[in-house]
């Protein structure tokens, strides 16, 4: 059976962690598809021929996790035909024998508008900085979190795939969970749609 979870949300709400716990609790493949655009934002010359030629040296590279990537990401992702150059890619990983959780901005929307549960991972801009702040070590506390607020505004107002919960989406506001705590609640709401499935 293959069985799908979409998990969407801005930045550093926890929803990396999430699907890494989820993938492992439940057996199934994991795809971050925000290491796709930050690889296509950190490559050189056109934005769309880097996403079309798009390689696994590309997703390699030890810098994707950086808050220079991941600003370079929110800009190549608001052109529609970076994304569709990333489309089939993302939705063939999805339909994989064993089942695959997919976590990014418009999986529950767009890449994967049918799948079996979906999760919009979220919390406060503050609470995303500060998680950002401690773990990336670069820049100041304010920075960050003007960052953030940058990025979530332009991921929400692009025309194409903006982020936004799809209308079925279950929504975790991690904001005061620590993260066992998004985690338990995450994997039990799967659980319960994937019972419910199956019955
Ligand atoms: O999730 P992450 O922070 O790695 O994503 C980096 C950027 O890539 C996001 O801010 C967003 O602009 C873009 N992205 C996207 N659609 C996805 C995943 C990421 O537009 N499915």
């Amino acid at each position: 059976m293959s069985f799908c979870v979409a998990i969407d949300g801005p930045a550093a709400a926890g929803k990396g962690t999430i699907s890494r716990a989820v993938a492992a609790q439940f057996g199934l493949a994991h795809l971050d598809t925000g290491l796709l655009y930050r690889a296509v934002g950190m490559k050189d010359g056109d934005p769309v021929v880097a996403a079309q030629t798009l390689c696994t040296e590309d997703l390699a590279r030890p810098d994707l996790r950086s808050l220079t990537a991941g600003e370079a990401a929110s800009r190549v992702a608001v052109i529609p035909e970076v994304r569709a150059a990333l489309l089939e890619f993302q939705r063939r990983f999805a339909a994989r024998e064993g089942g695959a959780v997919l976590d990014g901005r418009d999986i529950g929307t767009v890449i994967c508008p049918d799948a079996d549960v979906k999760l919009f991972v979220t919390a406060s801009a503050e609470v995303r900085a500060a998680r950002r702040f401690a773990e990336a070590g670069e820049g100041s506390l304010a920075e960050v979190l003007e960052q953030v607020r940058a990025r979530d505004a332009r991921d929400t107002g692009r025309a194409d795939a903006p982020l936004r919960p799809a209308e079925d989406a279950l929504i975790l506001d991690t904001s005061s969970l620590s993260i066992d705590e998004a985690v338990t609640r995450a994997c039990t709401l799967i659980a319960a749609r994937r019972d419910a499935a199956v019955r």
